[in-house]
């Protein structure tokens, strides 16, 4: 008797100039579920110290919680300034959809500035990406267009929505000019 056994993988491992990177090993189209993100929820009070870059990864996913690593592909998602998918908060829980199409062997990225919220966490960036910003950093940080483009592609959180509609918005983009610069000194 053959059996041919056939084993379905959405996703291959691989490395980059930046380390170990994740690949898509089937095509997505734009809007396509490619993961869910997992982990256990943290509270900002309980997290490390010293972030060690690429190796710890904590998604922030509410003003105070953050999801801890989770041991599984979320891990390994790369961050770049031009990504190919994005975080959408749902209520069956948070995943990584396409938000445009991906080829077999593309590297599946997201932006992690799209969580983070009125945090300190600064990482230099090289994805280059032709608008690499150099630097990941508060959402807040981002250029207004930016923010405008993930917000119509909903990959962005709650809360962070909320920011946007408040008040406060046009103080914080003042934010913007900072981040230039501190840009500008690397
Ligand atoms: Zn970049």
């Amino acid at each position: 008797m053959v059996v041919r056994v056939h084993v379905l993988s959405n996703f291959a491992t691989g490395q980059t100039h930046l380390g170990k990177a994740v690949f898509a090993a089937r095509p997505f189209k734009k809007g396509d579920v490619v993961t869910q993100f997992t982990g256990p929820l943290i509270h900002k009070s309980k997290l490390p110290k010293k972030y060690e870059g690429t190796r710890d990864r904590y998604v922030q996913i509410g003003p105070e919680h953050f999801l801890g690593p989770s041991g599984d592909i979320d891990d390994l998602i790369n961050h770049s300034c031009n990504p190919n998918t994005g975080l959408s908060f749902t209520t069956f829980g948070i995943i990584l959809v396409a938000i445009k199409d991906i080829d077999i062997g593309k590297e599946i990225t997201w932006d992690y500035s799209t969580t983070l919220f009125e945090n300190s966490w600064k990482m230099k960036c090289d994805c280059r990406e032709v608008d690499c910003r150099k630097i990941i950093t508060d959402f807040a940080l981002l250029e207004e267009k930016v923010q405008r483009k993930y917000l119509k592609l909903n990959v962005i959180p709650p809360y962070i929505k909320a920011y946007l509609k408040s008040k406060a918005y046009p103080v914080y983009t003042k934010g913007v000019h900072r981040l230039k610069k501190y840009a500008e000194k690397k």
